[in-house]
C-alpha cells in the first residue's frame, strides 16, 4: 500500500512494521523466536546504500539469510575499516560461504561520477575510486553516452567496471584469500537491473574464467538467470536460498 502523503513517513514505517510482524508471526509463530537464537547466514552482501536496492528483499530472503554492508555506490576500499571490520566478521565468524558484491543501474554514484564537476564535502573523496575509473576507461565510456546518446549506457557500464575493481579489492584481501583456499569461499560480482529487478552475474571473483555453460539446467525447485559469462540459480529449498555456478 503507498504512502499517503498526508501521513509522516516515519509513524507510516513503525505501523507498516507492526503490521509486518504480526503477519510474519501469524504465518509461522516459530519465525521470530527462532530468529532470536542467533544467525548463520549464508551470504555477505556488498552493495549500494541506494533505497532501491534492499538486498534481503531483492533476493527474496528473509531476516537471517543475508549479512550486510552497504555504502554510496558500493565501493570497495582496502583501507576502509567499516567495510573490512565486516568482511572480517563475516568470513571468519560467520563463515559465510558466498561473498557477492552488487552493483546497480542508475546508480547515483556512477551517474555524478559520469557528470564530472563536484557534488561536495566528503563526497567527492569518497567517489575518487569511481573518478578513477571513469579516466581508465574513458573513450569506452564516452563513446557509450556520446553522439548525444543518454547516459544509461554509460553508468551501466561505469557500475559494472566498479564492480570489478570491487572484486579485484575482495580477491587480494587476505581473510578472503584464506577462506577461498581453506574452505572454499565463493566471491561473486553481479549487477542489479533496477528496471526488471534481476540480478546479472558477472562472472568475476571465484566464478571468472568458467564462462557461460550454456545448456546448464536446474530442478523445477530454482529460477535460472543466465548473464553474460554464468548463471545464477535462485533455490527455493534451502535456507542459503541462492546458489552461484
Ligand atoms: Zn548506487
Amino acid at each position: 500500500m503507498p504512502t499517503p502523503p498526508q501521513q509522516d513517513a516515519f509513524a507510516y514505517a513503525m505501523s507498516s512494521n507492526q503490521a509486518w510482524a504480526g503477519y510474519k508471526g501469524h504465518q509461522n509463530p516459530e519465525f521470530f523466536p527462532k530468529l532470536a537464537t542467533g544467525q548463520k547466514p549464508a551470504i555477505l552482501w556488498l552493495g549500494c546504500s541506494d533505497s532501491r536496492c534492499p538486498e534481503t528483499t531483492i533476493l527474496g530472503l528473509q531476516p537471517g539469510d543475508v549479512f550486510v554492508h552497504r555504502n554510496i555506490a558500493n565501493i570497495v576500499s582496502p583501507t576502509d575499516i567499516n567495510t573490512s571490520a565486516v568482511i572480517e566478521y563475516a568470513v571468519t565468524q560467520l563463515q559465510v560461504k558466498h561473498v557477492v558484491l552488487c552493483g546497480h543501474t542508475s546508480c547515483g554514484g556512477a551517474a555524478a561520477t559520469l557528470a564530472g564537476g563536484r557534488v561536495g564535502g566528503v563526497l567527492d573523496l569518497w567517489l575518487s575510486p569511481l573518478r578513477a575509473l571513469r579516466h581508465a576507461h574513458e573513450e569506452e565510456l564516452t563513446a557509450l553516452g556520446g553522439a548525444g546518446g543518454d547516459k544509461t549506457a554509460a553508468t551501466t557500464r561505469l557500475a559494472e567496471l566498479n564492480v570489478e575493481a570491487g572484486i579485484r579489492v575482495l580477491m587480494a584481501n587476505p581473510v578472503i584469500q584464506d577462506a577461498v583456499a581453506e574452505r572454499g569461499l565463493q566471491v561473486h560480482g553481479t549487477l542489479f537491473d533496477i528496471a526488471s529487478g534481476r540480478i546479472r552475474d558477472l562472472g568475476l571473483g571465484t566464478n571468472k574464467g568458467k564462462g557461460l555453460r550454456s545448456g546448464h539446467s536446474v530442478g523445477s525447485d530454482g529460477e535460472v538467470v543466465r548473464g553474460r559469462y554464468a548463471t545464477l540459480v535462485f533455490q527455493t529449498d534451502g535456507a542459503a536460498g541462492m546458489q552461484v555456478c
